[in-house]
């Protein structure tokens, strides 16, 4: 087809922004993927390779973006996102939210493109509102280990805000809550591919603090659909995209253990800093403006996840 419009995504080989480079070229766009593969991984992609309406090109976002013809859509979906990620990599992930982000937005004008960002439900921080709606202000420590992400993508959610007031750029913000499914880093330290992969090699399971705190865990196929809805609606605030259903990290635990039929203890190791004690978005907003909810139930994308990862693992082995 002669007329596809093009869409540029950042952080193409990482998790989220290998699923929706996936989602986009269903939906008949050309891809230009951008990534340093700092955090993510050309396997995400090179089931494109051969493709001819994706094109990959390592670049760091962080650094000017220079790319010929029309673009019609930006995705900014670089940065690292895992907790132990950021922490490792502080400098990186203010860059990439601040830099990355301005840049982005730039290509965006330059372009007349449509505009989305990868925001996250850490912008409500520890939250003191629950479940978290669009409106909660959050509660976050701006100098603690997690404030380099925090606050890089408050400051993000606030420069894209900045660009669509003083340039009527067409920009949508998506707040990501915690999201699963194949293509995790089964070492990125998040709790899903850490509990899997410590069940499925017969080691024990490594709760933090006493597995009190909760959180609500959406299936990435879901997810990228309330975003790909999203990126074609005309509102501009922010949107939680996430699956409310909520659970304890020690009953999360509990669970990867039955499914597996792992018989290794549970064991605590101490919770680090500023840990949010509960999370749940609140989805109304979403369901009302784009008719969309989660369909996925936990059940069946943990066995799905499961199974990616048993896979991968033989593959290492
Ligand atoms: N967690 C845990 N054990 C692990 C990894 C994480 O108990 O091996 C906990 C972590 O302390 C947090 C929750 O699981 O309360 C989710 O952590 P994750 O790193 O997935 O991301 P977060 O939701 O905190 O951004």
């Amino acid at each position: 087809m002669a007329n596809k419009k093009t869409a540029v995504v950042t952080g193409a080989a990482g998790f989220l922004g290998s699923h929706l480079t996936d989602r986009l070229l269903a939906e008949g766009y050309k891809v230009i993927g951008i990534d340093n593969l700092l955090t993510g991984n050309v396997r995400n992609i090179e089931h494109l390779a051969g493709n001819s309406d994706f094109q990959f090109i390592k670049h760091d976002v962080t650094n000017y973006i220079y790319l010929p013809g029309e673009v019609h859509l930006v995705f900014n979906f670089a940065s690292p996102a895992s907790p132990i990620d950021y922490l490792k990599l502080p400098i990186q992930t203010l860059k990439v939210g601040s830099l990355g982000t301005h840049n982005t937005l730039g290509l965006a004008k330059a372009k007349g493109a449509t505009y989305l960002i990868a925001s996250t439900s850490e912008t409500y921080g520890d939250p003191l509102e629950h479940p978290q709606k669009e409106s909660y202000w959050g509660n976050v420590n701006p100098i603690g280990p997690r404030g380099v992400y925090d606050e890089a993508k408050r400051f993000a959610e606030a420069m894209v805000m900045g660009y669509h007031r003083a340039h009527h750029m067409d920009t949508k913000i998506v707040r990501i809550f915690n999201t699963y499914g194949p293509r995790m880093r089964l070492e990125d330290g998040r709790v899903v591919p850490a509990f899997i992969g410590q069940a499925l090699q017969g080691k024990p399971i490594t709760v933090f603090g006493d597995g009190s705190q909760t959180r609500s865990f959406c299936y990435v196929s879901d997810l990228i659909d309330g975003i790909y809805k999203l990126s074609q609606s005309n509102y501009h605030e922010p949107v939680n995209i996430g699956n409310p259903r909520e659970m304890t990290v020690l009953q999360f635990a509990k669970e990867i253990q039955k499914i597996i039929g792992s018989d290794q203890p549970i064991i605590h190791q101490e919770l680090p800093m500023d840990d949010p004690k509960v999370r749940q978005p609140d989805i109304s907003l979403a369901r009302k403006l784009l008719g969309w909810e989660p369909k996925v139930d936990f059940e069946e994308g943990i066995v799905k996840t499961i199974d990616y990862f048993r896979e991968f693992l033989a593959i290492k082995s």
